[in-house]
């Protein structure tokens, strides 16, 4: 077997210093002989080698170079190499949904005995599945809070190999410190893995706090116009070459080239949408921080959020396009009432729980994304029956704000 540094493929002829605009647009793969501009999609399962020894070579990844698309594929990897560049990590893997990306990430570091701390805010599945999937598998899980970094470093055991958060939290908008955080991972001998779904790395790069591995729902703002199901782990080559590859290779959460191109082809927009979709919601938050109808309002961008300070330095000055608020109702029938009558009064945003689009969507919490749970767990949460969440898109602004008065005009007693 050859010790030397295994034979590359190619990379993109960028300079050293390209900012993450034009990383987004032109990192991935060289063209094909054919010259293309715009990024090819291979769909194909296999590729072909020139001889036996060739092939024998890539096998042992003597020789890096594309064998079989549940684990190597063109299109696949210019999305990969393009996300890692612009989370700043030396890898990425992609998978086919944000879940399967969270369950890769455990499944390739985690073993039984191990204890992870995940905050209690994180999203719903991410719960069932540290909690309930893993747990069966002797893969012990700490629910602690959001913002107290003391809850974190109390929860650490000498078996704690892995600390989750997610920030900003859905829906309630919480902001968690990644750079305490890292510092008690680190302590602890533990990694800090964070899911960046809410901001994306065009708001907020993790790693740069500390974290060692980035999670996404490529579904959300990656795609950025609702098409696919994706996900991706972000991390060193160490972790995401040595640990998660070998892994996805024998099982297979693989996100498929179409999908891989749509998600591709999303991020060169990425920054933009991230702007303007921002720009509008803090906009949004402003103006129904004054409306009599709106008892709160959740936003990061608003001096008013008490983790307003760390968001504006962890997220590159910018709140991110979730907007959540609880309409008044002086009990919690009548606060749901008004929020049904909120939503059910829109005529452009989208009644759906998925976020991340170019269409704005509105929800209720308390009855979809975190119907699960009981009404204790949601009031611990702070999830009240009043609570309304828009995930802000491109529509215009003026547009979304009669949208919303519409209803908010017009409540009940
Ligand atoms: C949607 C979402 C996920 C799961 O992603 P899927 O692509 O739907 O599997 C994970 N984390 C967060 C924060 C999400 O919003």
């Amino acid at each position: 077997m050859a010790a030397h540094e295994p034979k590359r493929l190619p990379r993109v002829d960028l300079p050293a210093d390209a900012r993450l605009d034009t990383i987004a647009v032109r990192e991935g793969l060289p063209p094909s002989q054919y010259g293309e501009n715009s990024e090819a999609l291979f769909l194909t399962s296999s590729f072909v080698h020139p001889d036996a020894a060739t092939a024998a070579a890539r096998f042992a990844n003597e020789e890096e170079a594309f064998v079989y698309s549940r684990f190597s594929n063109p299109t696949v990897m210019m999305m990969e190499r393009r996300l890692a560049a612009l989370e700043g990590t030396e890898a990425c893997i992609a998978t086919s949904s944000g879940m399967s990306a969270i369950l890769l990430l455990c499944l390739g570091l985690l073993q039984a005995g191990d204890h992870v701390i995940c905050s209690q805010s994180v999203f719903g599945s991410t719960i069932k599945l540290l909690g309930g999937e893993l747990a069966k598998f002797g893969v012990q899980t700490s629910f602690v809070s959001q913002t107290d970094v003391s809850a974190w470093r109390a929860a650490v055991r000498p078996t704690t190999k892995l600390l989750f958060a997610e920030t900003p939290s859905n829906p309630l908008t919480e902001v968690c410190d990644i750079a305490a955080l890292a510092k008690v991972a680190h302590e602890a001998g533990a990694l800090l893995a964070v899911d960046n779904c809410f901001c994306s790395p065009s708001l907020q790069q993790p790693v740069k706090f500390g974290a060692d591995l980035i999670v996404h729902s490529g579904t959300k703002y990656l795609d950025g116009q609702g098409r696919v199901i994706a996900g991706a782990v972000c991390g060193s080559a160490r972790i995401v070459d040595d640990k998660l590859m070998p892994l996805m290779r024998s099982a297979g959460m693989s996100l498929s080239p179409f999908n891989a191109w749509v998600v591709l082809k999303g991020l060169e927009t990425l920054g933009i949408r991230m702007a303007a979709q921002s720009e509008r919601a803090l906009a949004l938050a402003q103006w129904l921080e004054a409306h009599p109808g709106a008892e709160r309002v959740y936003y990061p961008g608003l001096p008013s959020h008490p983790q307003h300070e760390l968001a504006m330095a962890q997220q590159n000055g910018s709140g991110g396009a979730v907007v959540s608020f609880i309409v008044r109702g002086e009990d919690a029938e009548v606060a749901r009432r008004n929020a049904f009558h909120v939503i059910d009064s829109t005529r452009i945003c989208s009644i759906t729980a998925n976020l991340g689009d170019t269409k704005s969507t509105i929800t209720h919490p308390s009855s979809t994304s975190h119907g699960r749970l009981t009404e204790a767990q949601r009031l611990d949460a702070g999830i009240t029956q009043g609570m309304v969440r828009v995930a802000v898109g491109l529509d215009d602004l003026e547009d979304l704000k009669a949208d919303l008065a519409r209803g908010l005009d017009t409540l009940g007693a």
